[in-house]
């Protein structure tokens, strides 16, 4: 099993990729390097690019809210125990998805 320590490295390390992820998303949804264009099927364009950006965006802020609780699971002792039964978490699970709160059982039982 993976010590406290190195789980809370790896979760802050990724929790920076993804911050710096949603700036670059957020830089680029205000147009600072790509000034709006006046031409409409270019704003077409723009418009459906927008629209993936802020999918990439949202993504990446809903999984650094995962890490968020991860990290306070962790800080807690809680990290190792699943949210639903109690029970442990699977060591190859938490490798897998370092942010889930549920054993392979509850998962399955909530899908
Ligand atoms: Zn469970």
């Amino acid at each position: 099993m993976a010590s406290p320590e190195v789980i809370e490295q790896r979760l802050r390390l990724r929790r920076s990729e993804l911050l710096q992820r949603a700036e670059r998303v957020d830089a680029d949804l205000r147009h600072e390097r790509d000034p709006l264009v006046a031409d409409f099927a270019d704003q077409a364009i723009q418009r459906s690019n927008d629209e993936v950006l802020r999918e990439i965006g949202d993504s990446a802020k809903d999984e650094l809210r995962q890490i968020d609780v991860a990290l306070r699971r962790l800080i807690a002792g809680q990290y190792f125990i699943c949210a639903s039964c109690g029970g442990d978490i699977e060591d190859a699970r938490l490798a897998a998805l370092p942010a889930t709160t549920l054993c392979a059982v509850c998962a399955q039982g909530s899908r």
